[in-house]
């Protein structure tokens, strides 16, 4: 172990939330060793400013609770107390047991594997040394004592930070087995913190990428928002591309990648993940919905052109959108469970771009005043900007004209009268 004492590193305790410090304090003051530890800690030391503060400690979460009166106990995989302040929740884990193999059979028979290698239960406690062994890279795997406020570093991850270095904790192959979303966070992090990949750590990811398939679609739904909505979503495409990644979670829009990597599918998700990359920078919100309805246009527009010409003679091409749009989606939902409450607003979303070219009669007003609007006309922008064309640009020139007319007149009839719902649909109507 190394230790990196306070005038070595720049941590200092005016960027810790005082929540975290006070848990801190109050487990050593309770004779408990405590730590902060993972993504706060190296952020701290990268010079940023870390979104959660995690705690690691030796105290078992029976202890917490006996500590702690805002203590709730959560998870089942592995029993987590939340510390809960009117403001954050403090996450504190008790250390973790060491999982290298050989630990296992010496130490632990309470391990399970599948045949994959895959880690099935994860629940035992250990020593900080077991706890900082099972973390995924160096770098996540560094440890700020309140005690003394040094740094301790027991898998050489202060140096890999100085270096820019992405490296797995152990044996990759074996540490990718337990759990293969390591995999993707290797890919998020390299682009996140724009370091490189340890050569031995980035060997076996596009080998292992299959392993992938062996991940419940419900946690390949949350990572997929961790990998595109979360400020580096373009550079996180590139690297999954190079490590074989992104084609085992999108498979059908790989499927529609070209040799030349210049296919529509590929322009968009470019300058869809280039938008939302810019729009987190500048603290704008981001939403699911677009993020999916957008990636997953063309080829779901291409599904429909697809079953509108093989059934020409007995479907409405309304007809054959449709049942794409059940096909795309349930094909996409095979490998990330992207939840009902989100693939029905893509739904509609989609339906809405088959209404866009109606820009004038009454058809036209009551799609303004449809719910999801604003998502539709985001992603007609879109369309135009990928796609180029005369007609998309001057129909989406044409909308945000129209838009912000009746958005005038919609303003201007809610603050002058008392009105709501149908009433405004009916004033608008009478109003244009
Ligand atoms: P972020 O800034 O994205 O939150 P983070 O490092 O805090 O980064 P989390 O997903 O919040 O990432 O995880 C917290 C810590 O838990 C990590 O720093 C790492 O030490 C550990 N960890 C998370 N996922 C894994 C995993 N799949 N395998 C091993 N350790 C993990
Ligand atoms: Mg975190």
């Amino acid at each position: 172990m190394i230790m990196i004492p306070r005038i070595r590193h720049m941590i200092s305790r005016k960027n810790i939330s005082k929540n975290a410090l006070k848990v801190l304090y109050r487990l050593n003051k309770a004779g408990y060793e405590a730590y902060l530890v993972g993504g706060g800690v190296r952020d701290l030391l990268l010079g940023k400013q870390p979104k959660d503060f995690d705690v690691t400690t030796n105290a078992t979460p029976e202890q917490m609770i006996r500590l702690f009166r805002n203590c709730r106990l959560v998870g089942r995989r592995f029993i987590l107390a939340h510390i809960i302040f009117s403001s954050e929740i403090i996450e504190v884990a008790t250390f973790r047991g060491d999982n290298s193999e050989k630990q296992y059979t010496t130490h632990y028979k309470n391990f399970h594997f599948s045949k994959s290698g895959m880690l099935l239960n994860d629940n035992i406690f250990g020593k900080i040394e077991d706890d900082a062994y099972r973390r995924d890279i160096t770098i996540n795997s560094l440890y700020y004592s309140m005690a003394d406020l040094s740094v301790r570093d027991y898998v050489g991850g202060f140096r890999d930070l100085r270096e820019g270095v992405i490296r797995l904790i152990g044996d990759p192959e074996t540490r990718y087995r337990e759990d293969p979303v390591r995999m993707l966070r290797v890919a998020r992090f390299a682009a996140k913190l724009n370091m490189s990949i340890a050569p031995e750590t980035a060997e076996p990811i596009p080998r292992l990428a299959l392993l992938l398939q062996n991940i419940p679609p419900s946690r390949l739904f949350e990572e997929a928002l961790k990998l595109f909505q979360t400020g580096y979503g373009y550079l996180t495409y590139c690297k999954l591309c190079q490590y074989k990644l992104f084609q085992l979670l999108f498979p059908t829009l790989a499927n529609n990648f070209t040799k030349n990597r210049n296919s529509i599918t590929e322009r968009m998700l470019v300058q869809l993940l280039k938008n939302t990359d810019y729009r987190i920078k500048n603290h704008l919100r981001v939403n699911p919905v677009f993020l999916f309805a957008a990636m997953f246009w063309y080829p779901q527009l291409k599904s429909a052109e697809i079953i509108a010409q093989k059934h020409s003679s007995d479907l409405t091409y309304y007809d054959a959108f449709s049942i794409a749009t059940h096909n795309t989606l349930e094909e996409a939902c095979q490998v990330l469970a992207i939840p009902k409450r989100i693939t029905s607003l893509i739904k509609d979303v989609w339906k809405l771009q088959l209404y866009m070219p109606r820009i004038y009669g009454k058809r036209a007003k009551k799609l303004l005043l449809h719910p999801k609007f604003k998502v539709a006309y985001n992603l007609l922008i879109l369309r135009a900007t990928v796609e180029n064309t005369p007609e998309l640009i001057e129909l989406s020139k044409n909308w945000s004209q129209y838009k912000t007319s009746k958005n005038n007149i919609i303003k201007k009839i809610s603050t002058n009268s008392n009105t709501l719902g149908n009433d405004i649909i009916k004033q608008i109507n009478n109003n244009i």
